[in-house]
């Protein structure tokens, strides 16, 4: 489960991790409240599930209380990256000297934790991790050692030598709190030289909630959920919200992870996993199609349904019920179970389905292309 920056930060303060002055608001009025609270300028940030918010312009500074009113009624409800900004943060802005990276992941092949660092940090980073990569170091935690004083050093050498104690003591911090919360990664980018000293400008955690779900996001999980998964759970389908642009749909998690790799395969990026299960009657099948159109950055949907207790003729008749005003393009795959009567009522309605699913997966992946021409 990923957190909202503004959850990252409390997290942050608990591991005594320094941030600038912040509060998170809904609306208008409260941003102006905010901004007159905190004093001028403020940045105002989206608080959105997705990075990458400085270069989508959901990072914006406002001089006065009236201009960061007037931003929150801008970015507050509007789509960006593909999700809506329901919350912002209005923070101090903070005189930034330097933006350094500093973040712990999971190494999976060793089997440890890494501690990353560069101080070439804020929103190239990618960039500067794909031209450069010496400038981006990388240290391995055995977890029964830990972030020992000889690992911080190899680890901090890049960095400017005035910087290297404060660096080590938040890496501390930070291991602090990936242990402590079970973090598969935890990310301060930027890690901002300020004239008061390091200061977390942003703030990424992500939990391990799979293997157990941390009692103390209970709450948190409610509100990180986008609104396309929440709705997939209540609806009781198992969603995974992807980068891409092409919904796929299938029966079975075996059949839907091997639709998703012949769309990879074939070109495209998938923009979900979406197992409808097994028995999917009509309006189930129909819901789920409308829950992938649903979300704007879907520009064409793959059905692949093997029909064992499910049944192609159900299968059929829900997509029927939704496709007609898709909007997208919907490519369906359907074999087994009431296969003839299934095709016949697809066909019926104009929806022609293909027969394999290497065809479906070429053809989605066509369809998209040629819709961005
Ligand atoms: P991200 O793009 O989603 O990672 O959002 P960030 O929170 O990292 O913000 C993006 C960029 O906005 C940062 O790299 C900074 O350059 C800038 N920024 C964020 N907070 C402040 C601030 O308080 N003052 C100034 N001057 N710039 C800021
Ligand atoms: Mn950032």
């Amino acid at each position: 489960m990923k957190l909202l920056e503004w959850q990252g930060r409390i997290l942050f303060e608990r591991f005594d991790i320094p941030v600038p002055r912040g509060v998170v608001v809904e609306d208008a009025p409260g941003a102006r409240r905010a901004a007159e609270e905190i004093g001028t300028p403020v940045v105002l940030k989206a608080q959105i599930p997705v990075g990458g918010r400085g270069k989508a312009g959901g990072v914006r500074l406002a001089r006065t209380p009236e201009e960061a009113g007037a931003i929150a009624v801008e970015l507050i409800g509007r789509e960006i990256a593909g999700a809506v900004v329901g919350k912002l943060l209005v923070a101090e802005a903070v005189e930034i000297e330097g933006e350094h990276y500093l973040g712990i992941t999971l190494d999976r092949t060793r089997a440890a934790p890494v501690l990353i660092y560069s101080p070439e940090g804020g929103v190239e980073i990618e960039e500067v991790a794909r031209a450069r990569p010496e400038a981006v170091a990388r240290e391995p935690i055995p977890p029964l050692e830990g972030p020992s004083a000889f690992r911080l050093r190899r680890l901090f050498r890049s960095a400017p030598p005035a910087l290297r104690g404060e660096l080590s003591r938040l890496a501390l911090k930070l291991y602090g709190l990936f242990r402590e919360y079970e973090a598969i990664l935890v990310e301060i980018n930027p890690l901002a030289e300020t004239p008061r000293g390091l200061l977390a400008l942003d703030a990424k955690v992500i939990v391990d909630d799979d293997h157990s779900p941390h009692p103390r996001f209970a709450a948190l999980a409610e509100e990180v959920a986008d609104p396309a998964e929440r709705a997939a759970r209540d609806a009781g389908f198992s969603y995974v919200r992807l980068d891409g642009d092409i919904g796929v749909i299938g029966n079975g998690a075996g059949l839907v992870m091997a639709t998703l790799d012949l769309v990879a395969q074939a070109g495209g990026k998938p923009a979900c996993f979406l197992d409808i299960g097994g028995g999917a009657r009509a309006e189930r099948v129909r819901r789920a199609v409308e829950l992938v159109l649903g979300d704007g950055r879907v520009r064409a949907v793959f059905v692949n349904v093997f029909g064992g207790i499910t049944r192609c003729d159900e299968v059929a008749r829900g997509l029927v019920a939704v496709t007609a005003g898709a909007g997208v393009p919907v490519v369906v795959r359907l074999t087994g179970t009431n296969e003839a009567e299934g095709r016949r009522i697809l066909k019926e309605a104009g929806l022609e389905p293909v027969g394999t699913m290497e065809e479906g997966a070429s053809l989605v992946v066509s369809l998209v292309k040629e819709g961005r021409r």
